[in-house]
């Protein structure tokens, strides 16, 4: 006899998507379950700096745009999570800094200045006094200007296992969900997903089923040819850095053009060190190096920036990762979150996870929209597969040899 299981909602991708998600549609009531074929958090999530962005950045080529118009609540939002008031207990989920700084290696452009002065976003951001500068821009050689931006910065690892903790029950490790898998009836509904338990066979249906597999969405959308969405993929080449001093710094610095010419923030690695992750321009032009030529130019960065600093003894790695999102005209980053009904299949993106709240929102009141109520469930099947673990947070995979 075939075996078989069921949902109200079928998640597939354990990301902060898909694992936010899971968490919404459970508090209100829908049965879910979450597949995930690597490790929770593997993907793009665990690679994040960890910036609640407010929209500031966003913002730095002097008009307001929509992207940080769709995100100024962010901050705001996750701090009620933070302190145990919001949608999810985040009670236990570290804040690395309570604010996001923005630096200047001279003197502001009086462009920005007039920008920072005027714009609705001024509230959120602060000139500081020099002595409220993070300790590693009190060094005299240092002659530029810092700002406070009203962003948080938060310890991604740990947000995954809390996303995690209370949904043990619903969250399977299965090989990754492919075309042949996904049953489409002749209405053009998905009627079910085929996973494998040793081997043999189990057919999951759903009322739903809701594709946050970041660059795994590229495979529903193979499937499904619609006409209106297609995904991208914008390449990024991040550095870490084991610094042998401890200066923590969560910081985008100011470049010529609108983009920061370096983010960094700070990690602790699991032997103690503190780790510099380096993004922004750095990360963006990178794609075209190799890398040990990446870790050239970022050495030559961080010694222009810092030149009261002694990297000799720091130790370097560097990886590629993709930002998976949906397509815009000429590969620019998206404005906001995005996802698409096909029938009973809904693909969507958080493009940042600052807005995985967001996402699960929109969805979770499309949901309500389609009438969607609580009735299927059956994952007696399903109890034989395993559970994904969590990722390993990638400083400690790259630069740190403790066993794990
Ligand atoms: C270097 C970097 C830094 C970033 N920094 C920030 C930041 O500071 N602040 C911010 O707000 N955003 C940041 N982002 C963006 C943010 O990380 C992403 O928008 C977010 O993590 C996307 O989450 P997701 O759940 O959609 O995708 P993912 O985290 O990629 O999760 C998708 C999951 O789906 C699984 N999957 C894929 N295919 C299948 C399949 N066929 N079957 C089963 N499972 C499958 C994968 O294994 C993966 O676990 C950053 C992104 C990058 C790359």
């Amino acid at each position: 006899m075939k075996k078989t299981a069921a949902a109200d909602v079928v998640i597939i991708g354990g990301g902060i998507a898909g694992l936010w998600l899971l968490n919404r549609l459970r508090q209100s009531g829908y049965s879910a379950i979450l597949l995930e074929s690597q490790a929770l958090g593997g993907g793009q999530t665990h690679k994040a700096q960890g910036i609640i962005h407010g929209g500031m950045k966003y913002a730095l080529q002097g008009v307001l745009t929509q992207d940080a118009k769709a995100i100024s609540d962010m901050p705001a939002y996750w701090l009620r999570c933070l302190e145990g008031k919001g949608d999810i207990n985040l009670t236990r989920v570290p804040i690395l800094s309570k604010a996001h700084y923005l630096w200047s290696p001279s003197k502001f452009t009086s462009k920005l200045t007039g920008f920072l002065a005027g714009a609705t976003l001024a509230s959120k951001v602060e000139a500081l006094p020099k002595e409220a500068y993070p300790a590693v821009f009190q060094s005299p050689q240092f002659k530029g200007e810092v700002f406070s931006l009203n962003e948080l910065v938060i310890d991604v690892p740990v947000l995954v296992r809390e996303l995690v903790k209370d949904n043990q029950d619903a969250i399977y490790q299965i090989e990754p969900v492919c075309q042949d898998e996904l049953f489409i009836d002749k209405q053009g509904r998905l009627a079910n997903i085929t996973v494998y338990s040793s081997g043999k066979p189990i057919e999951i249906a759903a009322q739903y089923f809701v594709f946050t597999a970041g660059a795994g969405n590229e495979m529903i959308l193979n499937k499904l040819r619609p006409s209106h969405v297609t995904a991208q993929r914008r390449p990024l080449h991040m550095v870490l850095v084991k610094t042998p001093f401890d200066y923590p710094l969560y910081a985008h610095c100011l470049g010529l053009g609108s983009r920061p010419r370096i983010t960094i923030t700070t990690h602790k690695a699991q032997d103690g060190s503190s780790i510099w992750y380096l993004g922004g321009l750095l990360a963006e032009e990178g794609v075209k190096r190799d890398s040990q030529s990446q870790i050239k130019a970022a050495q030559k960065e961080l010694t222009n920036l810092f030149p009261w600093l002694d990297f000799k003894e720091a130790e370097w790695a560097t990886f590629f990762i993709d930002r998976a999102e949906p397509a815009q005209k000429d590969g620019l980053k998206p404005e906001s979150t995005y996802f698409t009904a096909i029938q009973n299949m809904l693909v969507g993106w958080p493009t940042k996870l600052a807005l995985a709240p967001k996402l699960a929102d929109d969805i979770l009141t499309h949901l309500k929209n389609q009438d969607l109520t609580p009735k299927w469930f059956d994952n007696r099947e399903l109890r034989a597969l395993p559970m994904p673990p969590l990722a390993r947070p990638i400083w400690d995979e790259l630069l740190c040899d403790c066993i794990v």
